[in-house]
């Protein structure tokens, strides 16, 4: 008898983002192998990877020499610790990013999830500030967008935006600052006001992914840096989803010139093979916390697996394949395109505007009554024609890997397209009776 690995999922499984009163009653599938830009499930299907197994592949999957990398890995050492011991594999690829990453950012700090990597730059500025001591010890609040979203930590919510995600733990959080995404004078006016106590101010740069692809007018990230070098202020610069490509530049500060004080790297680190994150401070920040050990400048944060020589060996040979494979360069074509094709898909009816930057995209639906879950309909649909997708409430999500080929690409958005137009033509009306609907059909 072949294992039931949905009905063992039904039984015994708690997922991520996920009403599970729901999810036990729908169609489940189990994904078993992948290869290129698809994914192959129990049901012996392909399906396109339409948002990059959430946002980190970049090669496409089963890449040979990130596979490669990883066994020849495997016959050293699969994980050693970074508390009071180096490896070659975190040494080497912490002077790779710091020669690729903006200027002045030349310290790396490893953590396994984008929500560490920003947990850790919210620490690491919080206690650099403290320990310039002066007026400086009042610095303690942050200022975040609007919508942010920096990961599901508590810290990491603090500095988030996302009502749904973080009402709840409201009282667990501590005090910040929003500022309105793209709005130059308002973040002015607040820094202007709270001058004296804000440590840092952190951003996505370009584009806010989990808020629905919010993209920011041209210049914002130029302004926010200058603003936060005219307050005092550090700026953490969250490139969790932006980071490796996808904004068609290998980070999305090279496309206004700005290196933060702290830049937050995840998702894409590895060619999205392995959990693995780093934080990056320029020199002023790594000498704030030098003294000798009793004077208790340490920073005391770190993760068991923090630095994992697996996960090393991973992102060193994501970033050779960014070489050889020419990954940005034969992106370019292919976000042309893409932007081409989303013409099509901004003149639907169903579709209220299209936002996009590089090789992450939303389609808003617009208004829908959240009992319909219309994005979630759309992925369903989706599924039924060949592709993996995952809205953020009405808005559809595509986020290919880098490495799909332009056919592809074209079949993701027809896809797309037909999907949207199943889901909006088969939904009920917004006066029916809910009530009366199968659950999540
Ligand atoms: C996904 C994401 C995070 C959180 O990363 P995890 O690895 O899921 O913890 C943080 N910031 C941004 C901008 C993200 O998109």
């Amino acid at each position: 008898m072949p294992v039931d690995h949905a009905q063992l999922d039904r039984d015994h499984l708690w997922h991520p983002f996920t009403q599970q009163q729901t999810w036990r009653e729908e169609e489940m599938l189990v994904i078993e192998r992948a290869k290129g830009s698809y994914l192959i499930a129990n049901d012996g299907n392909r399906y396109l990877d339409g948002v990059s197994s959430l946002w980190c592949n970049v090669h496409g999957h089963r890449h040979p020499g990130i596979d490669r990398a990883l066994s020849d890995q495997l016959d050293k050492v699969a994980h050693s610790t970074m508390l009071g011991l180096s490896h070659p594999g975190a040494a080497e690829l912490a002077a790779r990013l710091v020669d690729l990453a903006p200027p002045g950012l030349s310290r790396v700090f490893y953590s396994d999830s984008g929500s560490t990597a920003t947990e850790v730059a919210l620490k690491m500025a919080f206690q650099y500030q403290r320990q310039r001591g002066g007026q400086h010890v009042r610095r303690t609040s942050f200022v975040h967008l609007r919508d942010a979203y920096h990961g599901d930590t508590i810290g990491s919510v603090s500095v988030g935006g996302i009502d749904l995600f973080h009402t709840t733990f409201r009282p667990l959080l501590f005090e910040t600052h929003a500022a309105e995404p793209g709005d130059v004078e308002h973040l002015s006016r607040i820094l202007s006001t709270h001058e004296e106590e804000v440590a840092a101010v952190i951003v996505e740069p370009l584009v806010q992914g989990a808020a629905g692809m919010i993209v920011h007018p041209p210049g914002y990230l130029r302004a926010v840096r200058e603003l936060c070098d005219r307050f005092g202020v550090l700026l953490i610069c969250d490139e969790v989803a932006t980071g490796f490509g996808r904004t068609g530049t290998m980070f999305a500060c090279e496309q206004e010139d700005v290196a933060p004080d702290l830049l937050c790297l995840a998702k894409g680190l590895t060619g999205g093979y392995m959990p693995l994150a780093a934080t990056m401070a320029t020199e002023r920040i790594y000498e704030g916390f030098l003294g000798a050990p009793e004077e208790q400048r340490t920073f005391f944060h770190g993760h068991t697996y923090t630095g994992n020589p697996l996960a090393c060996a991973a992102a060193l040979a994501s970033l050779d394949a960014f070489e050889s494979d020419q990954s940005i360069a034969r992106l370019q074509p292919k976000i042309e395109l893409l932007a081409q094709l989303l013409e099509t898909v901004e003149g639907m009816p169903q579709v209220t505007e299209v936002r996009s930057r590089g090789f992450m995209v939303g389609i808003d639906l617009g208004e829908h009554d959240p009992a319909l879950r219309m994005g979630h309909r759309v992925t369903l649909e989706a599924r039924r024609r060949g592709a993996i997708i995952r809205p953020l409430g009405d808005v559809v999500v595509l986020m290919p890997p880098l490495s799909i080929s332009e056919s592809d690409l074209r079949r993701l958005v027809e896809i797309t397209m037909e999907s949207i137009a199943a889901a909006t033509a088969r939904a009920p009306s917004q006066d029916e009776d809910l009530g009366r609907m199968p659950q999540a059909a």
